[in-house]
């Protein structure tokens, strides 16, 4: 049996990413659909042969409940608004895949975790180069040192957001925060897959050069990662400035990707020569894994736990920066893990 999917929050990236790629998963499919806009429900009824029995808004949301054709709830809604609705389909006794950044702190990603394990359900973040072949490749790099240890690895994870002054992301009471929340998420995950190890500290600066448009969250942020190897790591995120890579040196060459975390195509090269991966849709490979990991005990690639280090990671940088870039020891309380 194919598990069912029901999607909270219709906005751009479950209209243009997620339902279209709940058309070509195998282990699961797009079974109904969660919507503060009612215009919405027939439109995508139809375009998806969702019944209406499978349809729900925010307010009849915990219903969901006694519908046994939805098994996994994905929540797609700005991030002010993960910890509620993971927490509400935990309660559900449905499975949870809540998008990235996690939540808006750790004490929220502590709370959707907590939910889940009551609940006995599965908890997966949204993280989706975890499915993906070019991440995985630089994985069995890490793994099988094969240039050597890494000496140095850096990640930028930005954009220039230029035509909307309105946008949720930039409301901080609705984002958390701005690029490092948004993006820079990535880049963290980047500098940790890309060594296999959870730095051990981290130092931080904010640069604001445009703060008529981003009045309240972060426009520019780099970080300088210290791990216990001794590998130097450095990270660029922003809302102003275009970057999307991932560059490690190591001890015999180098691996890059470029871009490293965009949906498609990622690229990749090696001081041994250029990478070349089918292209598929990352999505589809990560609800399918998510599936997989609920019907078959396979491993869980982006666990809440995961979602939760990165977290630590996201305030100690904000905090790092509020103390004038003063240097923040990281303390893991256990192994999240790298996402096989
Ligand atoms: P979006 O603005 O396109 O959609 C947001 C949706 O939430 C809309 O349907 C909107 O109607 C609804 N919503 C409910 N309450 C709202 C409120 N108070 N203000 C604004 N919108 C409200 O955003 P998106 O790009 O689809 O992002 C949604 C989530 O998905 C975010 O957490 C984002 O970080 C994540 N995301 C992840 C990826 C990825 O690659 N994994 C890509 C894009 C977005």
């Amino acid at each position: 049996k194919k598990l069912g999917i029901a999607l909270v929050g219709l906005g751009s990236y479950s209209t243009y990413q997620l339902a279209p790629a709940l058309l070509e998963t195998e282990y699961c499919y797009l079974a109904g659909i969660v919507t503060g806009t009612p215009a919405k429900e027939q439109i995508w009824a139809n375009k998806y042969d969702i019944p209406k029995e499978n349809i729900y808004n925010y307010q009849n949301f915990d219903n969901i409940t006694n519908n046994v054709s939805i098994d996994i709830v994905y929540v797609v809604l700005p991030n002010s608004m993960h910890a509620d609705f993971s927490i509400r389909a935990a309660n559900a006794g449905k499975h949870v895949i809540c998008e990235k950044p996690m939540a808006m702190n750790v004490k929220e990603c502590d709370a959707i975790i907590k939910a889940c394990k009551d609940n006995g359900v599965k908890l997966g973040i949204g993280y989706r180069l975890h499915s993906e072949p070019y991440t995985q490749e630089v994985k069995r790099f890490v793994r099988e040192k094969t240039f050597g240890s890494i000496n140095y690895i850096s990640a930028d994870a930005g954009y220039r957001s230029m035509s909307n002054p309105e946008q949720w992301r930039l409301d901080k009471k609705l984002s958390g925060g701005g690029a490092l929340m948004n993006m820079g998420v990535y880049a963290i995950q980047s500098v940790i897959y890309g060594t296999g190890e959870n730095p051990t500290s981290v130092s931080a600066q904010e640069y604001s050069t445009r703060p008529d448009y981003f009045k309240e969250t972060d426009e520019t942020i780099t970080a300088q990662f210290e791990f216990e190897s001794g590998v130097v790591g450095s990270i660029m995120t922003s809302h102003n400035v275009s970057g999307n890579r991932l560059f490690a040196s190591c001890e015999r060459g180098w691996f890059e990707l470029d871009p490293a975390s965009t949906y498609i195509p990622l690229a990749g090269r090696t001081s041994n020569g250029k990478l070349d991966f089918p292209q598929e849709s990352q999505q589809k490979l990560q609800v399918d894994d998510f599936a997989k990991h609920i019907l078959f005990n396979q491993p869980n690639k982006a666990p809440g736990e995961m979602g939760k280090r990165d977290m630590i990671i996201v305030e100690a940088i904000y905090e790092s920066i509020a103390q004038g870039g003063k240097k923040i020891p990281l303390d893991f309380p256990e192994n999240y893990g790298f996402g096989g």
